[in-house]
């Protein structure tokens, strides 16, 4: 059995952890974070620093570091920045700082201002500005990054298994803290990014919308609503999403500009628009572009060809000869419009709904349902004919006809997270922060934001290794 004799006294391994504080050049200060102990004898089992002691650890350090960071830069305000004055103290207030590794409590000092600036600014301020904001950039960042991947209980489940945040992060607090990433990091961003992209030479670019439903909060006033979203994409292959509920029309409108500000698209922006005729986004592109060129989604127009060819070859079962004809007619319809030639493609439909209107007088079996599917598309087309073009020729030089390139975009956004599934509910007023903050993790430019609102927050290209003492 065991090697150990009995009474033989049990040896612990110990290794304590020393902070060792240089706040000023060759005065140091040690404090000890953690201590840990082991047996002697290890299996595979106690062979590593437990997950729960990196935790300890890493909160340890940060409750040292924060608080002396806070006090010495408090004192740099403690003299009037103007005449050098001494400032009279007016007192504490507290706060708890939520970082990724803990929360730290927090005492910072209000100053009263100087009396040489009499005027224009308030009595008192703090010491150290959180500006009102008790949350860690870096934690925001974080926790809005997952959000906008995994469902807000996972996210929260995740964190609080690997980091030692504390406050007990749940659905709702993940929730929050995205949304107002959202408001108060991403919204902003917008502004910053339009303003910067004007100067920039007007490329061609492609607008690619697709809407898609998502499920109400609010069940008693509507089971779904519409989350309309989109991709822009330029002659360098850089894609932009965005996305947007469909609420008012102008406050629509206000987003989709917005959005297209966002991606670098203004007014004068040479666009091509690819959408699938919904009524109401032919308005918000006319708005928004007026210039564009607009382009009727080919596969939505050939779907609704195809239900009316297999409603065609339905007759079939009756009779073989009509059938056929009908089913000429639509295809020489179909290959009008594929040739860019509308007033043919029409008069051959309108043909067709009155021949089919003739025949039905007969009664015969199956004629209803071609006729109501010749009326349908026909109807569709001269809605959207506007945005009817010569889809042979844009196919053979290489330009979209689709909306394709955009239903990843919808699919990522909208059903990944939104659908009935995951069973998340939305409010339409307050989704918006949630589909920005979904649509810069997308296109990779939430930390961005993130450095344009924090300077030095998640610097780029110096994420390597921290500096060790030889
Ligand atoms: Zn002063």
């Amino acid at each position: 059995m065991g090697s150990r004799d009995e009474g033989e006294p049990v040896t612990k391994l110990v290794w304590r952890v020393k902070l060792v504080t240089e706040l000023q050049a060759g005065e140091t200060m040690e404090v000890e974070v953690a201590r840990i102990e082991r047996d002697e004898q290890a299996g595979l089992a106690d062979l590593r620093l437990r997950l729960s002691e990196a935790k300890q650890l890493t909160s340890a350090l940060q409750a040292e570091i924060v608080p002396a960071q806070v006090t010495i830069a408090g004192e740099h305000r403690c003299a009037c920045a103007v005449c050098g004055r001494r400032l009279a103290s007016k007192g504490y207030y507290t706060a708890t700082f939520r970082s990724l590794f803990g929360d730290v409590p927090m005492r910072i000092r209000r100053l009263l201002a100087c009396p040489c600036r009499n005027g224009g600014l308030a009595k008192s301020f703090a010491a150290f500005d959180l500006e009102a904001a008790t949350v860690a950039p870096e934690l925001a960042y974080v926790t809005a990054r997952y959000t906008a991947l995994a469902p807000f209980g996972k996210v929260a489940d995740l964190l609080s298994e690997l980091l030692p945040v504390s406050g007990a992060p749940n659905a709702g607090t993940v929730r929050n803290r995205t949304m107002r990433v959202g408001e108060a990091i991403v919204q902003p961003n917008v502004t910053t990014m339009a303003t910067r992209l004007t100067a920039r030479p007007a490329e061609p670019v492609v607008v690619g919308l697709d809407g898609g439903y998502v499920r109400s909060r609010h069940r008693q006033d509507e089971r779904h609503f519409e989350v309309v979203a989109g991709k822009v994409s330029d002659a360098r292959g850089s894609q932009s999403r965005f996305a947007f509920a469909r609420n008012s029309p102008t406050i629509a409108s206000g987003a989709f500009k917005q959005a297209l500000a966002m991606a670098g698209v203004t007014a004068d922006t040479p666009a091509t628009v690819l959408c699938d005729g919904h009524a109401g986004l032919w308005r918000m592109l006319r708005e928004a572009l007026p210039n564009a060129t607009v382009v009727l989604d080919w596969w939505h127009a050939a779907v609704r060809f195809e239900h009316a060819l297999q409603a065609a070859r339905g007759l079939g079962a009756v009779d073989a000869h009509l059938a056929a004809e009908a089913v000429r007619g639509l295809e020489r319809a179909k290959w009008r419009l594929w040739h860019g030639r509308w007033p043919g493609c029409r008069r051959k439909l309108a043909a067709l709904c009155h021949w089919a209107r003739r025949t039905s007088i007969h009664g015969m079996a199956g004629i209803a349902r071609l006729e109501h599917h010749v009326d349908e598309l026909l109807a569709y087309l001269e809605r959207n004919h506007g945005a009817l073009v010569h889809y042979a020729a844009r196919r053979r030089n290489g330009e979209p006809i689709s909306t394709a390139f955009v239903e990843s975009a919808v699919n990522e956004i909208i059903a990944k997270r939104m659908n009935k599934k995951q069973q998340m509910r939305w409010n339409r007023t307050t989704v918006q922060p949630f589909l920005d903050v979904r649509t810069e993790v997308l296109n990779d430019t939430l930390e961005d934001a993130f450095r344009r609102r924090y300077p030095g927050c998640r610097p780029a290209n110096v994420d390597g290794p921290i500096a060790l003492a030889a």
